[in-house]
């Protein structure tokens, strides 16, 4: 058994934290030794309503399937043995029996010797025939009889009685999904009702001050509450009938009256946040008061996801998910689902799983089993898995991805070039017929529309210009999309590019300094007079960009020797500088028109960065390719672009 012992922290909500750390193993196994075994509540379902239920119990045939030897053909009933003689040279004639067997009608006469009744298709077989003759194989012969022009096998064109399902055979076993095809088995059998696994209610319940619903005003530092929704529909795709009590404030006394409520009310109940450090996390104590055992692991060597807290309370269990809602997925998959889909009867999950190459090294904390979101793209020999560069707060990095891996425990590293094994969101891998690794811009969405309207899966990999460009090399994407300035020659991208690579002209950003409209101390100032006017204000606060952004190098010109307040404040994207401005973290820095625009700030030009894209030569003729440079190069593009104040080139 893996525990690890942590240092008591000095206050009580230290003290209350992760005491013990167990392994997602253990921890897993203790959570359902607590649980199990116990029975799956079945109830009897119409079969109407039955459609994507599991059945609770073995359902077994009351009937023989067809119920009586059925005529598979139309034509005549027979004795196989009149026919032995019957070629086409010498066919035998048989003389025609006084009535038509169709179906629904149980025959009246028995075949004698030398005779045939004319049967239809589905028809019961009368007695003393035993195979049926198509009516292409005979011909009329008088006003009562035909002539026969083959031998018949006993049994020829004949069902016979319980061949499709016999009486008393397990028709469905337990723990089956009832889909279209069960439902249909279990008509043939005049099955009305099943026995059902009744579906584990759930209750879901996010916790947080900050935390609103979606479709109502986002007031200022609050968040959209992402986990109450994504929390219910993974509960109601394993066997589940999530039910949401809403988000819950950090009070103590409404947190335990609504946690009450819904335990009461549910077999189960999911809360999430609340769980890591911090003054409102209070679920895990009132747990505490809620039943036996309570709670049987809190921390688990997991990453995203260590602060899971695991309790069964009065028999039900009872998770706290920690918040950030990736991290909440993860771990509701790996640890919750296979609980809950005993609890609903179902069999585990079996997820698809392909393996794939991993381009870049991949770092991981030791002790904890690690799950990492990939995109997968086609290389020149396999599958290659792009790490989702994300951290856990990324809700994004779920749609885009299409898998994850997991690094084990033990593990502080997955090198580049690793094989890894991938498990796939979906049922099957789809390769996405155009490849974009490099910096984002949403001009590129304008560009790719049509590519996704003409039904082209386009992915795009955000992992900044230097890394497109090494994915490019490397031939694992079609294309890189780059705004490197080079500093000597003062171009842009041109100068980066190596052999096998093309450049295709993108379109023009104008970078500029922005502020908040109204403010005097840049209103009406060129780009330098503004950037002089604030460091000359101590009370002005900057916000820069990395190192290496070809918005970077111009803001260090303008700055030339001064590191004003905010210097070190640097953001990744031209997004993250317009709303630290807007927000008033910062009074200026740089970025690019339409960003401005879109974040409704003034904004004062000063040169324009050139976004290129680096084709890979040896992919160019993809039809993929073709279409985007076509869609590039379109009235329809170009008008886009102008007018989210984009400047085509
Ligand atoms: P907590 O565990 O409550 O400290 O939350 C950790 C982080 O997850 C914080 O940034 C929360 O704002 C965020 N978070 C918590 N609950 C939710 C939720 N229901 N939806 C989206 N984010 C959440
Ligand atoms: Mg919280």
């Amino acid at each position: 058994m893996t525990e690890t012992s942590l240092p008591k922290g000095r206050d009580s909500i230290d003290q209350d934290q992760f005491l013990t750390i167990l392994s997602r193993e253990d921890a897993l196994e203790r959570f359902e030794a607590a649980l199990f075994p116990r029975d799956v509540p079945s109830e009897q379902r119409k079969l109407a309503d039955a459609l994507g239920c599991t059945l609770a119990g073995d359902v077994v045939s009351p009937i023989d399937v067809p119920p009586f030897d059925r005529s598979n053909v139309d034509g005549f009933a027979v004795r196989s043995a009149d026919l032995a003689s019957a070629t086409e040279f010498a066919p035998v004639p048989l003389m025609l029996n006084e009535e038509i067997i169709v179906c629904g009608a149980a025959p009246a006469h028995p075949v004698l010797s030398e005779t045939a009744t004319p049967i239809a298709t589905g028809g019961p077989i009368p007695r003393g025939a035993d195979a049926v003759v198509m009516v292409e194989h005979t011909q009329p012969s008088g006003v009562r009889a035909i002539e026969v022009r083959r031998a018949a096998s006993p049994g020829q064109f004949v069902s016979f009685a319980g061949s499709d399902i016999a009486r008393g055979e397990a028709l469905l076993r337990a723990g089956t999904v009832i889909g279209s095809r069960e439902i249909g088995m279990l008509a043939a059998c005049g099955i009305a009702e099943v026995p059902v696994a009744r579906s584990v209610r759930v209750a879901v319940i996010s916790t947080g001050d900050e935390l609103v619903q979606p479709g109502e005003p986002l007031r200022p530092a609050a968040i959209y509450d992402s986990n109450g929704a994504i929390v219910a529909a993974a509960i109601n795709e394993n066997g589940g009938k999530a039910v949401f009590y809403g988000a819950i404030p950090d009070d103590e006394g409404q947190l335990e009256a609504a946690m009450r409520k819904a335990l009461a009310e549910s077999d189960m109940l999911v809360l999430s946040g609340g769980t890591s450090k911090g003054a409102g996390d209070l679920s895990h104590r009132i747990i505490t008061r809620l039943g036996q055992p309570g709670i049987i692991a809190h921390g688990v060597a997991l990453k995203p996801g260590k602060p899971l807290c695991l309790a069964v309370c009065g028999g039900k269990p009872v998770v706290i998910l920690p918040g950030f809602p990736t991290s909440a997925m993860f771990t509701f998959h790996d640890m919750i689902v296979p609980v809950l889909r005993r609890m609903a009867g179902l069999p585990p999950r079996s997820d698809a799983t392909v393996t794939a190459k991993v381009p870049v090294r991949i770092a991981s904390e030791l002790g904890r089993t690690e799950f990492v979101m990939v995109s997968l793209v086609e290389g020149a020999d396999g599958l290659i898995a792009y790490p989702s560069g994300k951290g856990s707060g990324a809700i994004t990095s779920f749609s885009q991805a299409d898998g994850f891996l997991r690094i084990d425990a033990l593990a502080d590293q997955m090198p580049a070039g690793s094989e890894a094994t991938v498990t796939l969101f979906t049922p099957h891998v789809r390769v996405p017929d155009l490849v974009i690794v490099g910096s984002h811009c949403t001009g590129l969405d304008l560009v790719t529309a049509p590519l996704a309207r003409a039904g082209l899966a386009v992915r795009s990999i955000a992992v900044g210009s230097l890394g497109g460009l090494a994915a490019a090399k490397r031939g694992e994407c079609d294309l890189a999309p780059i705004h490197l300035l080079d500093d000597k020659t003062e171009t842009y991208n041109a100068p980066f590019l190596s052999e096998g690579l093309e450049l295709v002209t993108g379109w023009r950003r104008m970078q500029g300094i922005v502020f908040q409209r109204g403010d005097q101390r840049f209103e009406g100032l060129s780009a330098e007079q503004a950037v002089r006017a604030a460091i000359a204000d101590p009370t002005c606060i900057m916000v820069n960009r990395n190192q290496g952004a070809g918005t970077r190098i111009l803001i260090d010109r303008l700055l030339g020797e001064a590191r004003p307040d905010g210097y070190w404040n640097q953001p990744r994207s031209h997004n993250a500088v317009a709303a630290a401005v807007a927000q008033g973290r910062a009074d200026w820095g740089m970025t690019i028109a339409p960003v401005a625009r879109a974040s409704n700030l003034g904004f004062i030009p000063l040169a324009e960065e050139h976004y290129d894209f680096a084709v890979v030569e040896a992919r160019k003729r993809r039809l993929a390719v073709q279409a985007f440079l076509n869609a590039l190069a379109s009235d329809e593009a170009r008008a886009a672009l102008a007018n989210a104040g984009f400047r085509p080139a």
